[in-house]
């Protein structure tokens, strides 16, 4: 899943306004932003499959540091922790850790069963929605759209306001462009294509500078 991170990641802003959508953005995204790093480390591995059939050539044969239940609850507890130390805001710090842990249960409806529900588990879950693009589509596109609508009524709008809409256009681009591009060409691309997700984070945090609507610093 992709847009429908960033669409929860939005919609989160109208229950923690003094969070930056960049620190929203990144905890939406977050067990995606440690994978690549992982894989290059080769700590977690994928394999690319054209013929795989469905919405993504990829084959997660291997991920339990970044994507099993057990996992993303400690890394939401850690952020959600950190959070509240760094901003002390325990509201915004409640809010991150739910969005670090949304990542898995959203990736639970579009993955194959591959999934663990720890680490050390056997047990793998995945309702794979990836298997039909339409099915995809129709999950993804509404949470992204529903959150883009809870974002706007939460953050007021001011004129000249173009970074949200340059942001929205891009991972709109990002998203098709993996939907319906041709398969990557090595793993390492996978990987740097990955960490280059690290710039939405920042886009976020540009675009929340720009667009909150009260004077309160926002983190
Ligand atoms: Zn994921």
């Amino acid at each position: 899943m992709f847009l429908g991170h960033f669409g929860v990641a939005l919609a989160a802003k109208a229950w923690a306004p003094r969070t930056s959508l960049g620190t929203l953005f990144f905890a939406g995204q977050f067990l995606d932003l440690l994978w690549p790093t992982l894989l290059l480390l080769q700590i977690e591995r994928v394999r690319i499959d054209a013929a795989n059939g469905g919405v993504t050539p990829l084959v997660f044969v291997h991920y339990p540091v970044s994507h099993s239940l057990v996992a993303a609850a400690a890394w939401a507890a850690l952020l959600a922790f950190a959070y509240a130390a760094f901003a002390r805001n325990r509201r915004g710090a409640l809010i991150v850790g739910l969005l670090v842990l949304s990542h898995w249960f959203l990736d639970a409806l579009v993955h194959r069963p591959d999934l663990l529900l720890a680490p050390w588990s056997r047990t793998a879950v995945g309702l794979n929605l990836w298997a039909s693009r339409i099915a995809t589509l129709a999950v993804e596109v509404p949470l992204f759209a529903i959150g883009l609508l809870l974002y706007l009524r939460a953050v007021p709008a001011r004129r000249g306001d173009w970074r949200l809409w340059a942001l929205v256009a891009l991972l709109a681009a990002i998203y098709f462009g993996n939907l319906y591009g041709p398969p990557p060409p090595s793993i390492a691309a996978i990987a740097w294509v990955g960490q280059a997700q690290w710039l939405l984070v920042a886009f976020a945090y540009w675009v929340d500078r720009e667009r909150r609507g009260s004077p309160l610093a926002t983190a």
